[in-house]
Formats: C-alpha cells, structure tokens, sequence
C-alpha cells in the first residue's frame, strides 16, 4: 500500500496517495543543491584559479565586453548551460565586475 495523506479537494477531506509530485521536487532540489556544491568547489579549484588568472595576463586585463579594466574571468556559455566547458578556452574572456554584473541578469 502506497503512502497516504489527508487532503482538502473541493471542500472536502479525502486521503489520497502521497503525492509523487512532492517526491519529485525533493530529488530536484536534492541535485540542484549537488550542483551547486559542484560549482562552489569548482570556482574555489586550484585549476579555476590559475586559468583565470591566465586568461585575464594573456588579455591585459581588459574586459571583453566594454574594454575597461576586467577584474575576473566570464565564461562566454554560462556553466550551467555546458558544464562541459568550465575550463574551455575559447568559453572564457576577461571581464570587469559591471559587465559580469549585466551579464548576470540576462544569461
Ligand atoms: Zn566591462
């Protein structure tokens, strides 16, 4: 017998199955929360570290969106779009706060 619970259903209380949906919404927030450890421990990563920093030297230090003083590096398709890509080269460019900032809102 599956799992019950009381439910109010037009004005009256009924006992319906435990709500696989609830179930579901636990397990994405579960991987969501997994993800973004992942990324939290990525962007702390020796490995980030020193490729950003390569990519802000080999660039001057100049933002790739206004040309002003980039201050970190931005990967050009978001992580959470293409994990695959967080140490791609050609995915990441110099980038001031503003910009990464205006970024931010869009992407
Ligand atoms: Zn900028």
């Amino acid at each position: 017998m599956k799992p019950q619970k009381l439910t109010i259903a037009n004005g009256r209380r009924i006992l319906t199955d435990y709500d696989s949906r609830q179930k579901e919404y636990q397990d994405y927030n579960k991987s969501r929360w997994k993800y973004n450890k992942e990324v939290i421990q990525f962007y702390n990563s020796p490995i980030w570290r020193k490729t950003s920093k390569m990519v802000l030297l080999e660039n001057d230090y100049v933002c790739a969106v206004c040309g002003g003083e980039a201050t970190m590096t931005d990967h050009v398709v978001s992580i959470k779009k293409d994990w695959s890509k967080r140490l791609d080269r050609d995915n990441l460019q110099p980038i001031c706060k503003a910009c990464n900032d205006a970024k931010g809102s869009w992407r």
